[in-house]
């Protein structure tokens, strides 16, 4: 009874001490949770466009003939992917994803919907795509191809790798060289408009290359020979840009448009 009566105080006292920390505590939360939502209104109601921008291509329509030819370029940019664009707009307003960076979106695409998961990846696959082709001769750093040599055996290893995963995707995806925690590279391929960012795909890294394969990306000028295509892919790939992005990824940092 004498502890009893010695603990009852102490609690008491205790409890007296804690209770204004735990109120001030719960007060700036409080705040905070205002401050974000007053935040979050206004970049739903008036950011979003001015931070997600649809940049023009950057060659013109016509550039990659005769590998990619002007018909499809033209429809792949300004339906295919600008209808990706838009509805990726609608998907985050008013949500918690607007004002994220794609990036932010990716690592966290679980919690989003679908609507933001497949068109958060239309947007941003196909800018991947667009600015790893160019019209121009170039050549990938020794840096990079040391990389490959080491992960791959060769560059040609490398690329049948990458030809085999893109030929053999089954249905509508995306193939694409990563860079893994650890900084060893990997050829991995995504379903639909997925990516290496996202948190639901079984290996995650960074991008630093990928090809389209969905049948609008090449059906129009090759129908059903998605292999030529895939050929055609390595002659019109930007090694500058690739390896500008491996760079990146080495510091840990993702390509953005
Ligand atoms: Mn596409």
């Amino acid at each position: 009874m004498k502890k009893l009566i010695l603990i009852v105080p102490i609690l008491i006292a205790v409890l007296l001490a804690c209770q204004p920390a735990n109120e001030k505590k719960n007060a700036d939360i409080s705040n905070q949770e205002v401050s974000e939502s007053q935040d979050m209104n206004l970049t739903a109601n008036d950011l979003d466009e001015a931070m997600y921008a649809f940049n023009d291509l950057p060659y013109k329509a016509d550039a990659l003939e005769p590998f990619i030819d002007a018909k499809i370029m033209q429809l792949h940019y300004d339906k295919h992917h600008k209808g990706y664009y838009k509805k990726f707009l609608a998907a985050i307003d008013g949500t918690s994803a607007n004002g994220l960076s794609p990036e932010q979106i990716f690592a966290n695409v679980s919690n989003y919907s679908a609507a933001t998961r497949n068109n958060a990846g239309g947007y941003y696959n196909h800018w991947m795509f667009w600015t790893n082709l160019t019209p121009e001769s170039t050549e990938m750093t020794d840096k990079l191809k040391a990389a490959l040599l080491e992960d791959f055996g060769s560059v040609d290893n490398f690329k049948q790798s990458f030809s085999t995963a893109a030929k053999s995707h089954f249905g509508s995806g995306w193939a694409w060289l990563i860079v893994l925690p650890g900084n060893h590279l990997a050829v991995v391929s995504t379903p639909n408009q997925d990516n290496p960012l996202m948190n639901v795909v079984p290996e995650q890294g960074i991008p630093i290359l990928t090809i389209d394969v969905w049948e609008h990306a090449y059906y129009l000028q090759y129908e059903n020979r998605r292999a030529e295509y895939v050929d055609n892919f390595w002659k019109i790939v930007d090694w500058s840009a690739v390896s500008e992005r491996y760079e990146m990824a080495l510091d840990g940092y993702v390509y953005n448009p």
